[in-house]
């Protein structure tokens, strides 16, 4: 996309600006992730501002889990609450000030006017209008028959102001074609009359959602805007305040939903509670999530930057570095993507494979804990090398090792049954015989084959025996490296339990 910045605004300056209502939903993160894919993209400013005018919907503890979310996940804002620039407060609810000089400033220009009206009053004239089927909207048709400082003479609206709550509106003329750009779906043109007198102020004193996020735009001097799509319809709105102010707006780009797996509409939690898996990067509220659950973040971003947008290639693992030099809101695609949990975890399955063992030890020390610390650092090592070509997330860690640790007490009755026939025992008690005689493990194929020329045995039976034995059933990885690993002790003692499970 070209860059066309106002000299002012001489570097690309973006932000997020979710609302502490909760978790940092992946749709969310990824909204943020596309932020800071293209302020580093083109050596910007990637600010996190907290939206959180609306004091009911609040959550504690939000404000702090969108921080470590997005630091965990590498996306670190150059200016935040937490590491303020110039332009603060980062924080709406610490802006209360600047939004009182600027909605004066609205209502001085003649742009915005004092309402009156109750939510009685504004309640029975929605129902007269749902009965005619229609929408109550409060404008230009209108406003001249209801509560407000252009209806009523000025020294009424003084004393009212005094006595009575009020919100502020926004004066939006009627005939008006206003026309929008949004980076990723083009032109845009809605008719003002669809537009009602929106409320700018509250009668808490509070700033809506589109007034304090226009202002604190433009004064934060965000040149780009990425948002979810949901933010489309409020555009020609947007549009309008900073027409009121005559302000110039800044790009626009509003980003694709995130669908369910399977059938139709926006993934929502409920989906992942059902079919199992994470929508939040942390924990929340004792939840186990795609931290949790063992993502590299670097893996979930890579997983991220796909859903809604494509590199055009048939390229798809990426690194942060690579992202960044390739990331390109020309590609961003108009239509919702679904969720994949499935290719997320191939992805993080890639970034296990080459990502340097020692690097895991050290990050994720929490999975590695189901590898005692009474193994040395070397068993722990191998047994990690060995099975981390299986690991599709690092929770599966556990229940991979669980061979190393305990001695298989049930045998697998199919295989035990389809072996039989092939003297599990006999082949068995030779493998013991290797060990007591001690030859070297590397050499245990083709002594058993030189044992097996008398035989005659398929030499699948004999793997299929030893595997059974050391194992319990046929799962695992290569079973010489799992006796390596386990030592002749262990492996002797295996095969002779097993041995002795056959003589019962
Ligand atoms: N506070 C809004 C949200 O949580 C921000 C929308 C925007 O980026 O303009 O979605």
């Amino acid at each position: 996309m070209m860059l066309s910045l106002t000299k002012k605004r001489m570097s690309v300056r973006v932000r997020f600006a979710p609302s502490p209502t909760g978790a940092l939903h992946i749709g969310g993160l990824r909204t943020a992730l596309y932020n800071y894919l293209f302020a580093k993209k083109n050596k910007g400013v990637f600010i996190l501002r907290i939206e959180d005018t609306d004091q009911n919907r609040r959550v504690e503890q939000a404000e702090e889990y969108i921080i470590e979310a997005l630091n965990w996940s590498g996306l670190q804002p150059d200016e935040s609450p937490v590491t303020p620039g110039e332009l603060g407060p980062y924080r709406q609810s610490e802006r209360k000030n600047i939004y009182q000089k600027y909605i004066e400033k609205l209502i001085d220009k003649g742009q915005a006017y004092y309402a009156f009206d109750t939510a009685e009053e504004l309640s029975v004239l929605r129902t007269e209008q749902e009965q005619q089927k229609k929408t109550f909207k409060y404008g230009a048709h209108n406003r001249m028959e209801l509560q407000n400082a252009l209806s009523l003479s000025g020294e009424t609206t003084e004393e009212l102001l005094k006595t009575v709550p009020y919100v502020v509106r926004l004066k939006v003329s009627a005939g008006k074609s206003v026309k929008v750009k949004d980076g990723v779906r083009g032109f845009i043109k809605v008719q003002s009359e669809e537009i009602d007198d929106k409320i700018l102020m509250k009668a808490d004193g509070m700033p809506t959602y589109h007034f304090a996020n226009v202002v604190d735009d433009h004064l934060m001097e965000i040149t780009h805007v990425i948002r979810g799509e949901e933010w489309l319809p409020s555009l020609a709105l947007h549009q309008l305040i900073y027409d009121a102010f005559e302000w110039s707006a800044p790009e626009f780009m509003h980003l694709p939903l995130i669908l369910k797996p399977q059938g139709k509409g926006k993934l929502s939690k409920r989906d992942g509670d059902k079919m199992g898996f994470p929508v939040f990067p942390l924990a929340w509220e004792g939840s186990k999530e795609f931290k949790e659950r063992g993502f590299l973040p670097e893996a979930l971003m890579n997983y991220l930057a796909l859903l809604g947008w494509s590199p055009g290639t048939d390229e798809e693992l990426f690194e942060m570095d690579s992202l960044i030099k390739i990331f390109d809101t020309e590609k961003i695609q108009k239509g919702g993507a679904k969720f994949n949990f499935e290719k997320a975890r191939w992805i993080n399955h890639k970034f296990l494979g080459f990502t340097d063992e020692k690097i895991i030890f050290e990050r994720f020390p929490e999975f590695l804990e189901c590898l005692p610390n009474t193994w040395s650092q070397k068993k722990r090592k191998d047994v990690y090398a060995l099975l981390r070509d299986r690991l599709f997330l690092l929770e599966e860690l556990k229940t991979q090792s669980e061979l190393f640790l305990e001695d298989p007490i049930d045998y697998d009755i199919e295989v035990m049954n389809k072996i039989q026939k092939h003297q599990p025992k006999k082949i068995i008690e030779q493998f013991c015989k290797m060990i007591k005689e001690d030859v070297d493990l590397k050499k245990w194929k083709s002594k058993i084959m030189e044992w097996n020329e008398k035989e005659g045995l398929p030499f699948g039976a004999i793997m299929q025996s030893l595997r059974l034995a050391i194992v319990g059933n046929l799962s695992g990885p290569d079973i010489f490296s799992i006796c390596e690993i386990l030592g002749n002790e262990i492996t002797l003692r295996r095969l002779e339990n097993f041995f002795n499970h056959q003589n019962n």
